[in-house]
């Protein structure tokens, strides 16, 4: 990911903002322009859900670079409780304390650190109720 599309994307990270379709009510995250279900391009900012549920997870052992040092790590698609599918970093948790269906919450956390840069990025994860 190229620092400028970083940069542009910050305001919805910081504020688990999507989008939502005003023709179909299809939300996203992060947010699009153009909605996928219908074509439209009139999409609007909606606050989303800070809960929801896990729908799939994964336990990563073989990162994408810059995140190597945090295998093993957990990935899910999590449904939010307004309908929003989105995928996320699991944490505080060990993979047998998750399910589907695992009720969880959004927490902002570090995500990651660019290696020479030193950047630090910061941006939501999920963690179970418990
Ligand atoms: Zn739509």
């Amino acid at each position: 990911m190229s620092v400028p599309r970083y940069w542009r994307e910050i305001p919805s990270r910081y504020r688990l903002i999507g989008s939502k379709c005003v023709n179909c009510g299809k939300t996203y995250f992060p947010p699009r322009r153009v909605c996928r279900e219908c074509g439209s391009v009139s999409l609007e900012e909606v606050k989303l859900s800070e809960q929801g549920r896990i729908i799939t997870w994964a336990t990563v052992y073989d990162p994408p670079r810059g995140f190597e040092k945090y295998v093993p790590y957990i990935v899910a698609i999590v449904e939010l409780d307004d309908g929003t599918r989105i995928m996320t970093q699991i944490t505080d948790c060990e993979p047998d304390e998750i399910h589907v269906g695992t009720r969880v919450y959004a927490v902002f956390r570090k995500i990651r650190e660019e290696g020479e840069s030193g950047i630090i990025y910061y941006g939501y994860k999920f963690k179970p109720l418990k």
